[in-house]
């Protein structure tokens, strides 16, 4: 594949986005706190202006991702608002968990 701008600033963006999770998991206080008081803003930030191109309706369907895979027919559930919810939830919860168990083992 050919190395474009856009390919650049997605490594790029990736990379960033790995460092901060591998800060959160293994930076000490100080840095914990820089990231959630400087880092966390930003990300909560990103997550908005990415929903903000999602506005699904009351039944959950979505012109934005009406425009892909699902045919005109059928009810598309927006799947950013579904991904968003299930890993801020769910995904979250198993994190929380295994540090908590971590921290007393
Ligand atoms: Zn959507």
């Amino acid at each position: 594949m050919a190395v474009t701008v856009f390919s650049q600033l997605d490594k790029s963006l990736h990379s960033h986005l790995a460092t901060l999770t591998d800060l959160a998991e293994r930076g000490d206080d100080q840095t914990a706190l820089v990231l959630a008081r400087v880092e966390l803003p930003r990300v909560v930030a990103v997550v908005k202006a990415l929903l903000d191109e999602h506005q699904p309706d009351e039944h959950g369907r979505c012109a934005t991702c009406k425009r892909g895979w699902f045919s005109r027919r059928m009810p598309a559930p927006c799947r950013a608002y579904l991904s968003a919810q299930l890993i801020l939830t769910v995904v979250g919860q198993e994190t929380s968990h295994g540090k908590h168990l971590r921290s007393v083992g």
